[in-house]
């Protein structure tokens, strides 16, 4: 079974702030923080979520509340308040299948309901009208910011710079290492009585053919181009790359192009250690999700970028061509 995020960092395979520790517990500062202080409580079981937990972890949970004091105190938020949450599944927004339980704090907090989906129960009249002032209210701030801006924002999306790769331009990310040689690679010959027969070690003949057909990187940091098919299938067979799929789990779990490794577009930010630690830097990058406009691609994209990975190829016709292209 894949481990988590979490089962990671416990076993110290990716980094995190690390703010308490003990046999069953740990507690690391949440990577992208919804609160002046976000830390997340993690019992280091795999328990994938409250809806898993069985009557005999009754303490492993009391306890986790125990920490959640501890560390209020010792973050100077006990008096002032803070909250602890859990979210349990899809509807209530868990990323991580592993249990885990945010304390949040050193800023007033809102109101609980603040954020949620209601579509089937009946929500209550004054909870409807906050939440309507809260939307009024956010409008109105995005409009009048963005009439006082000569640059508007993209207020329901970033905007990235798509700029398409010109297939003469293929060449300098693909430079062959050596000329073809003339000669055939060193065969053996027959021994004559002058000349004893010199012998080619086999891994040496291997290695001069794969030095011959490996082309050379180059790097390019920060550089993100959107490729065709075509480009994408020269990009495919030319040698080194690191594939990316940028789309959701299940869909990666559905069919993926061979060899491309699973980064969800959705969760970018939130997985940079873990894309820092898989994708190698000596070799191009290829990304693609759906197909389309690509924004999974290029959340990825631009996360990698920042970090001067590069040159990085985005194949716009994503699995929607791909398996029309089979
Ligand atoms: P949930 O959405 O309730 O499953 O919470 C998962 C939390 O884990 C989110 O708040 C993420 O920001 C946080 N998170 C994800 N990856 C990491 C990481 N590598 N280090 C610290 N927090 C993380």
């Amino acid at each position: 079974m894949a481990h988590t995020i979490f089962e990671r960092i416990i076993q110290r395979e990716i980094p995190a702030t690390i703010e308490y520790e003990d046999d069953d517990i740990i507690a690391i500062r949440d990577i992208a923080p919804s609160a002046r202080l976000h830390v997340l409580i993690i019992p280091k079981r795999a328990i994938a979520s409250v809806d898993a937990l069985s009557d005999a972890d009754a303490e492993l949970v009391g306890k986790v509340f125990l920490v959640a004091r501890d560390l209020a105190r010792t973050f100077g938020v006990h008096e002032s308040g803070y909250r602890v949450v859990t979210n349990t599944n899809g509807d209530a927004g868990q990323t991580v299948p592993h249990i885990h339980f945010h304390l949040l704090a050193g800023e007033p907090l809102g109101r609980m309901n603040s954020g949620t989906e209601r579509s089937h129960a009946a929500p209550k009249g004054g909870m409807l009208r906050d939440a309507g002032l809260i939307v009024l209210c956010a409008l109105g701030l995005a409009i009048t910011f963005n009439a006082m801006n000569s640059k508007s924002i993209p207020w329901l999306k970033k905007e990235y710079e798509r700029i398409t790769l010109d297939s003469s331009e293929i060449t300098k990310y693909i430079t062959p290492t050596a000329e073809p040689q003339q000669q055939p690679i060193a065969q053996p010959q027959q021994p004559t009585a002058a000349q004893p027969q010199q012998q080619v070690p086999t891994a040496t003949v291997a290695e001069q053919q794969l030095k011959q057909e490996q082309p050379t990187f180059v790097p390019a940091p920060g550089v993100v181009r959107e490729i065709t098919y075509t480009q994408f299938k020269t990009f495919l067979n030319a040698g080194p790359y690191y594939l990316i799929d940028a789309r959701g789990a299940e869909k990666y779990a559905e069919g993926h192009i061979a060899n491309a490794v699973n980064f969800y577009g959705g969760e970018a930010e939130a997985r940079i250690p873990d894309m820092l630690q898989a994708v190698p830097k000596d070799r191009v990058i290829l990304i693609y999700c759906d197909g389309g406009e690509c924004e999974l691609s290029h959340h990825v994209a631009d996360v990698l970028k920042r970090f001067a990975y590069g040159p990085i190829f985005i194949y716009t016709g994503g699995w929607a061509e791909w398996i029309t292209k089979k």
